[in-house]
């Protein structure tokens, strides 16, 4: 059977639990199915998180620099160790490289040193082996949490705000012009949304100073776009969740660009990808706080809806209508 008969990625990650056991034994606290894994060490845990890019099936050269591409790809990695609350500290690189120009090797990794230095990450080893199935990178990055601050998808409750940091849908809007115009006249027609796409920030400082305040239920990073990603923390907290179609924070360049791309705003931000911002809960009580904490970074968190008892996620639109979203990014 093939994968994509036997129930795509998710099917997969169920026969690999199944074959392993139950994964939380002796130090680890946390195994597969959320961001990044615990392992406990002292009064803290060790965060752990591994991600594989491969080129033409997560990127393109023609549509990304070396440096971006280097930046990315630990970038994402960041942004799982944020998801988790904690601070990035040790990354371990593979990458599988075909013969090709040392130059652009060199910018790929200049972009991995300075996305490290920029959030206090350092590269600790890894592996280098020739590719004939063009470049294959590989990124295993470690964290470090106190076991009081740590954020799981697993603690959202009825009644919980939900909160966005920034902006969403700037990097799905980037994504399209990439696809539509090519590198070059993308930049042109937004370089903020391309820039979004190929060069992401982790939020690493905006989830320490969320977890901070000691009153986030449930943590998570927007990777696949936040209906499938709200779905996932939704799934891991048994319940269900109404965002408002108007609460959801679009920037005046997805806007535009959406125009531009002929696509509505709402729904790039709604179906997105590839975000890498922070999707949180908490007590409605508690949602100035945590969004006053956030603000003290330099970014900006909103509440766009609410978890509430049962499951799906349900879209609220502003003439009053109702749309279950929750669909994926399916990798087979
Ligand atoms: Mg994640």
């Amino acid at each position: 059977m093939k994968i994509s008969e036997f129930g795509g990625e998710a099917a997969i990650i169920n026969l690999i639990r199944e074959k392993f056991g139950t994964a939380e034994q002796g130090d680890l606290t946390l195994g597969i199915g959320d961001d990044a894994a615990l392992i406990r060490s002292g009064d803290k845990f060790v965060v752990v998180t591994t991600d594989l890019l491969i080129e033409n099936t997560h990127f393109r050269m023609d549509l990304i620099d070396p440096y971006q591409l280097g930046w990315k790809s630990i970038a994402v990695n960041l942004s799982d160790i944020a998801a988790m609350g904690g601070t990035p500290t040790y990354s371990f690189v593979s990458i599988g490289l075909p013969d090709m120009e040392v130059e652009i090797i060199e910018s790929i990794f200049d972009g991995m040193r300075d996305v490290s230095d920029t959030f206090g990450s350092s590269l600790a080893g890894g592996d280098t082996v020739a590719s004939e199935a063009g470049i294959v990178i590989n990124v295993t990055q470690l964290g470090s949490v106190e076991a009081d601050r740590v954020a799981c998808r697993d603690g959202a409750k009825p009644g919980d705000a939900i909160l966005v940091t920034n902006t969403i849908g700037d990097s799905r809007a980037g994504l399209e012009l990439l696809l539509k115009f090519g590198l070059e006249q993308a930049r042109r027609a937004s370089e903020s949304c391309v820039v979004h796409h190929l060069q992401p920030e982790p939020r690493i400082a905006e989830a320490r100073a969320a977890v901070s305040t000691g009153k986030v239920h449930a943590m998570m990073d927007l990777s696949d776009g936040l209906a499938s990603d709200l779905q996932k923390l939704c799934c891991a907290s048994g319940v269900g969740a109404r965002v408002m179609a108007g609460a959801v924070p679009v920037s005046k360049d997805t806007h535009i660009a959406a125009a531009r791309l002929d696509l509505d705003a709402v729904r790039l931000a709604v179906e997105g990808g590839e975000d890498y911002e922070l999707l949180l809960t908490c007590s409605t009580k508690s949602a100035v706080a945590v969004a006053r904490a956030i603000s003290t970074t330099g970014s900006s968190a909103r509440v766009i809806g609410e978890i509430v008892e049962g499951d799906g996620v349900v879209l609220a639109m502003q003439n009053g209508s109702e749309e279950s979203i929750g669909g994926s990014w399916e990798h087979f």
